[in-house]
């Protein structure tokens, strides 16, 4: 899978997403992540990327021809580097439609590329996302200051179900939301830590038990914290 983000601050997205699990993946090929500065592609002498909305109102709007220019760029770059895959352009927003594991086990089998839009300050001139963007996402319902935050969400969360990321496919299937509830809890050594026990049945070499507790722990935890998950009880 190759991302494409396109931001005014690619210094944010490409260190957080240099790191760890997705920074290993690009260094061995399963993924590539390139970050694209929209500052580069202003036309202005000063490189100005914003201006106040016209009618009035508070902060300043990224302007849509450099954000235009740069994804023009982007494609650029992909042709000249002979990508042609099925590519999707996202514009990460709180206006879109909220991020969940089914969308990005959605965007992981439709897609080999993403084009990611960053907006800041008080976000875009409406025009681009008319003009390039095919589906608008949001992370939760708050507000960020921009949308790289959002994006390294996006790009991780996509990222770890691609294949090659992570050494398993059962490394995501029987987590939490992907199996459709919490995770059961979990344990390490010490077996003894700081009073509190690791639960017997998970030493007893019993893997029916083991299952059987696990199950019974996991659907107690979806009870208490998201009840939301579990079928509706009829009145
Ligand atoms: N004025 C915008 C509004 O009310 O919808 C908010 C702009 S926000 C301060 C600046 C940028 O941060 C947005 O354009 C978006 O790219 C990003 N952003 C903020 N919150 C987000 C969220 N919950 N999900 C995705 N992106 C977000």
């Amino acid at each position: 899978m190759r991302f494409d983000i396109m931001t005014l601050f690619p210094g944010l997205v490409t260190h957080v997403l240099g790191e760890s699990i997705i920074g290993r993946a690009q260094k061995s090929g399963a993924c590539e992540v390139h970050a694209h500065n929209i500052r580069d592609y202003s036309e202005d002498k000063n490189r100005r990327v914003d201006d106040t909305p016209y009618g009035g109102g508070m902060g300043m709007l990224m302007a849509a021809p450099p954000i235009y220019n740069c994804y023009r760029g982007v494609l650029d770059q992909q042709l000249a580097e002979g990508f042609d895959g099925r590519r999707h352009v996202i514009f990460m927003s709180p206006t879109g439609k909220v991020l969940t594991q089914k969308k990005a086990e959605e965007l992981a089998a439709s897609y080999d590329n993403l084009i990611i839009l960053c907006g800041h300050y008080e976000g875009v001139d409406r025009r681009i996302v008319e003009e390039i963007v095919d589906e608008e996402l949001s992370i939760g319902d708050y507000v960020l200051t921009g949308g790289e935050i959002p994006a390294c969400i996006l790009v991780d969360c996509v990222a770890r179900l691609t294949e090659g990321v992570l050494s398993a496919a059962e490394c995501y299937e029987n987590e939490s939301i992907s199996s459709g509830i919490l995770e059961y809890p979990q344990y390490t050594r010490p077996l003894d830590y700081h009073g509190m026990k690791v639960p017997d049945v998970l030493t007893s070499g019993d893997h029916k038990k083991i299952d059987e507790w696990r199950r019974e722990a996991a659907l107690e935890l979806t009870r208490r914290n998201r009840p939301d998950l579990l079928p509706q009880e009829e009145e």
